[in-house]
């Protein structure tokens, strides 16, 4: 039978527009190449702009005691900076939100295809063709969810390229914090997540991993050269014996459609992880392309206006912060920028707070269903 809309790949883009469609009357198909629930490369801080949405599609946020993040530690070898959070965040590990997410596709009747890879759409004279590892479907639209790469999406290969590196940790860590640490090449997030675990979760320049030959010598060197850093993970164990990788990691501009498939998360452009906005910004983009569905079933969108009214609406919100985010980032992980950045903001608090507002956006909400 062919379907409304087929979401292919299910984080939190494609699950929160697979329930927000499902909900609207939609007979939707989600396909995600791997298993539920499963661990992400992912520093776990959510900007708090996206709680009342993740509330009012169902996921149970505040039942689950979870630590709310208000403070703000930036660190660089020679010196370290608190600033207050004027939004700030909360943690939870993507294991259990995508989880609680999954549960409520289900619950709202999307049929999920699990380890089920697409691996080519086509477009039909009314549609779309699937061909996926568990057959071939059909839909009247198709939504491109698959993250940062995608044997969907070929990119050119980029000049800088980051490896991701996630430990999940026990121990001494303050409730309200998110610690941001710098070393030469890169930068880790550090934070509260459920059952007072930490996550620690770092970006780091590939040719830094090479010279340092292994993540255990990567992770020695960056502890001796931020004192801060070495200081915060005296008091922590790891709860895993080996961390959770991805490699090439790269930040290159993207679009919000490819041949005909809507194109939302990281799959239409990821924002730079310093900023923490990566997971609302993935929210955010599902209720945006939801929203303009919805007008075209109103009548007030015609299915030509569609695509440019979807590009139109995900530039206003996310152009400018993905934009900023990466000029902060190419300040980032380099000890002779870094220092006097830490020493402007220090000196102007406020510049600090304006950086922060300008890489993130406001609260948003859907209409109850
Ligand atoms: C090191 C690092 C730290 C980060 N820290 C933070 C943070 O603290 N806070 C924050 O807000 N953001 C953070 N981010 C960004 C955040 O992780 C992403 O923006 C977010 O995961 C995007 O969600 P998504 O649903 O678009 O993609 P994903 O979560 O990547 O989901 C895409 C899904 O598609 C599936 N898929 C891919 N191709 C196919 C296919 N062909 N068929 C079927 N399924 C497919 C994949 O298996 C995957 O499950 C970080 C990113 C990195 C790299």
């Amino acid at each position: 039978m062919k379907a409304d809309l087929a979401v292919i790949g299910g984080g939190l883009a494609g699950l929160a527009l697979a329930i927000l469609e499902a909900k609207a009357g939609q007979q939707v198909l989600l396909f995600e190449k791997k298993s539920y629930p499963a661990h992400k490369v992912c520093g776990e801080y959510i900007s708090l702009e996206s709680w009342r949405f993740l509330e009012a599609l169902g996921v149970p946020l505040s039942h689950w005691d979870l630590p709310i993040l208000s403070h703000l530690q930036l660190s660089s070898p020679a010196k370290m900076i608190d600033l207050e959070l004027d939004l700030g965040g909360f943690g939870v590990s993507r294991y259990k939100l995508e989880a609680a997410l999954l549960d409520l596709a289900i619950q709202a009747g999307v049929q999920i295809h699990t380890e089920c890879e697409v691996r080519a759409v086509t477009i039909q004279a009314n549609g779309f063709l699937l061909q996926a590892e568990a057959g071939v479907f059909e839909a009247t639209r198709a939504a491109g969810s698959w993250g940062r790469r995608s044997v969907l999406y070929k990119q050119a290969p980029q000049a800088q390229n980051y490896v991701g590196v996630k430990w999940h940790l026990q121990g001494d860590m303050p409730a309200d914090l998110i610690a941001l640490h710098n070393f030469e090449g890169g930068y880790g997030g550090m934070s509260r997540i459920e059952d007072g675990l930490t996550c620690f979760c770092y970006l780091v320049r590939s040719e830094r991993l090479k010279e340092a030959g292994s993540i255990l010598a990567l992770e020695q060197a960056m502890q001796q050269e931020n004192p801060y850093l070495r200081e915060r993970l005296q008091g922590l164990q790891p709860v895993w014996d080996e961390p959770l990788t991805i490699s090439q990691v790269s930040f290159s501009p993207k679009a919000t459609s490819h041949q005909g498939v809507f194109l939302l998360g990281d799959a239409a452009g990821s924002i730079a992880p310093l900023a923490g906005n990566g997971m609302s910004m993935a929210l955010h983009a599902a209720y945006l392309l939801h929203q303009q569905l919805d007008q075209v079933r109103q009548g007030h969108l015609t299915e030509n206006q569609l695509a440019a009214a979807y590009d139109q609406a995900w530039k206003k919100q996310f152009k400018l912060r993905t934009a900023v985010s990466y000029r902060i980032q190419g300040l980032f992980g380099r000890n002779a920028l870094t220092t006097p950045l830490l020493h402007t903001v220090a000196a102007l608090p406020f510049l600090g707070r304006q950086l922060m507002k300008l890489t993130h956006g406001r609260d948003f909400i859907p209409p109850q269903t």
